[in-house]
């Protein structure tokens, strides 16, 4: 059985240029100009490892209406009908529009499983929109960049939890097989219990780094010489390419860079570091190790792919490499610390853990670092104990006074994770210093423990 998944959204959300990336070949015409006709129907899709049938919504067109919205509207109710799985797509940037409103209401009406997509998150300050799509009511929107390929494999997980069985994954990857769908139009509600952490769930990981700091060395190490020689095996595709291991009974799915691969084979070196390769590596990646060289640590292209890995909304440890070439560990270790928190600020906290990809020491550790920062960069705040918090934090800073009026804090709540994103309602937000918000910002890592992770907060006017 095929799984068959629809696009759906208002007109110039970027449906076409997401379902060009997914199907892999330009059969959608991409145009500025809404309602373009395409060609029709199914075809068959790919996102990472996982295999679907994407239904064209244009495709169907001789729907019997007079006006042009109308046939749209009667096109995606067919598409819908057809569908097991509805991605429903705004444009981030644009925000919730009462196009959107409409056609959510559509999709609600149909009763069938649906992701919410926020598209065009590769611009600036299109966070305000990703958060406005929770008003829809149809569940946390998956932000990603159709364009730009970026948020696939959280798109990837949102299909699959869906898909179950039905979607044509790799068989390690088909976690959420008989799962039950998500009720559409449920809400999120802010009083909610958080779900709990998903230990079953394969976590994915990149090692990251400038060239030459040891990353084919570590990558060799934990997962083994064999595997490495003789290439991954399932989980292969064209867009990024995993290998699969386990650690401590966790499943684990390692980013293995084409360099890494070509390296292992014929031992031959790459001077040059391909940031596309690490883009995509990050990308691929729920939890990002990033390897410093120890010996010679923060080098400019260290602290750039750091900042790229927290840009990015990604969870990271550092791995000081080569530690068994450090003369006084103690002293380097103390120093290194420090030198983290100063040229990374960031992300304060992150973990940091010596290593030796050559000896193998340290690896279990880092190991223990990336997957209780991956359950962080998964956590949600209970909205009681967060308002708790916001009440001390305020009686004991209040924020300050602009133009002789003191700017209210109302009440907060976390509306996502991966990283965590939280909404705080307050009087005038764009009197707000970013010297109070970083103040909340500080207090929400030391009250809930949220370290090694970006922690995102937008302000919402409370009136
Ligand atoms: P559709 O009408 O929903 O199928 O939208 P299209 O796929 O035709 O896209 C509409 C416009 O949005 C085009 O100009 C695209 O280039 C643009 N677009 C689509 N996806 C993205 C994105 O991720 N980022 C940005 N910045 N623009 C996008
Ligand atoms: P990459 O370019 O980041 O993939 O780095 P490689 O894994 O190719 O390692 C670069 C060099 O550092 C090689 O000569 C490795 O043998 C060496 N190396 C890697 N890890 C360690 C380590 O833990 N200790 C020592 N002494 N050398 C290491």
């Amino acid at each position: 059985m095929t799984f068959k998944v629809a696009i759906v959204g208002r007109p110039n959300v970027g449906k076409s240029t997401l379902f060009n990336r997914l199907v892999g070949r330009r059969i959608a015409l991409v145009d500025d100009t809404p309602g373009v006709t395409r060609d029709r129907r199914v075809h068959p899709a790919r996102l990472l490892d996982l295999r679907f049938d994407l239904i064209d919504t244009a495709g169907f067109e001789e729907a019997p209406e007079p006006t042009l919205a109308g046939r749209m509207r009667a096109q995606t109710e067919t598409a819908i009908d057809e569908a097991d799985l509805v991605l429903f797509m705004i444009d981030a940037r644009a925000g919730v529009m009462p196009d959107d409103s409409t056609f959510a209401e559509v999709v609600r009406r149909k009763g069938k499983p649906v992701v919410l997509v926020a598209n065009k998150t590769d611009v600036r300050g299109t966070e305000a929109g990703v958060l406005e799509a929770f008003g829809l009511g149809l569940g946390e929107p998956v932000a990603i960049s159709a364009e730009h390929g970026q948020g696939m494999a959280e798109l990837r997980d949102a299909i699959a939890e869906h898909a179950g069985e039905a979607a044509d994954a790799a068989p390690e990857t088909a976690e959420g097989a008989g799962e039950g769908a998500a009720l559409p139009g449920e809400d999120i509600d802010p009083d909610a219990e958080p779900p709990a952490y998903d230990a079953q769930k394969p976590i994915r990981i990149a090692v990251a780094g400038r060239p030459n700091v040891g990353k084919s060395t570590l990558v060799n190490a934990l997962i083994g010489e064999e595997r490495m020689l003789t290439g991954p095996e399932a989980g292969i595709t064209r867009d990024a390419i995993s290998v699969d291991w386990s650690w401590r009974g966790r499943g684990m799915k390692l980013f293995d860079t084409a360099g890494m691969r070509r390296k292992a084979r014929v031992q031959e070196k790459l001077e040059r570091l391909s940031v596309a390769e690490t883009l995509r590596a990050i990308r691929f990646a729920e939890v990002v190790i990033v390897v410093i060289d120890a010996t010679m640590p923060f080098d400019k292209q260290d602290l750039q792919i750091a900042d790229l890995v927290f840009r990015e909304g990604r969870a990271s440890v550092i791995a000081f490499n080569k530690w068994d070439l450090v003369e006084d560990p103690q002293r380097t270790l103390a120093e290194l610390r420090e030198k983290t928190e100063r040229l990374l600020p960031q992300v304060r906290g992150i973990r940091v853990v010596p290593v030796s990809a050559e000896t193998g020491r340290g690896l279990d550790r880092l190991m223990e670092a990336a997957v209780a920062t991956h359950e962080v960069w998964n956590r949600r705040v209970p909205t009681g104990p967060l308002n708790r918090w916001l009440n001390a934090a305020a009686a004991q800073h209040p924020p300050p006074a602009v133009s002789g009026r003191r700017l209210k804090l109302k009440y907060m709540t976390q509306v996502k994770t991966r990283p965590p994103g939280f909404v705080l309602s307050c009087s005038r937000p764009e009197a707000m210093p970013q010297s109070y918000v970083r103040y909340l910002v500080n207090g929400l890592r030391e009250a809930f423990d949220i370290f090694g992770v970006p922690i995102r907060v937008v302000l919402r006017t409370s009136e």
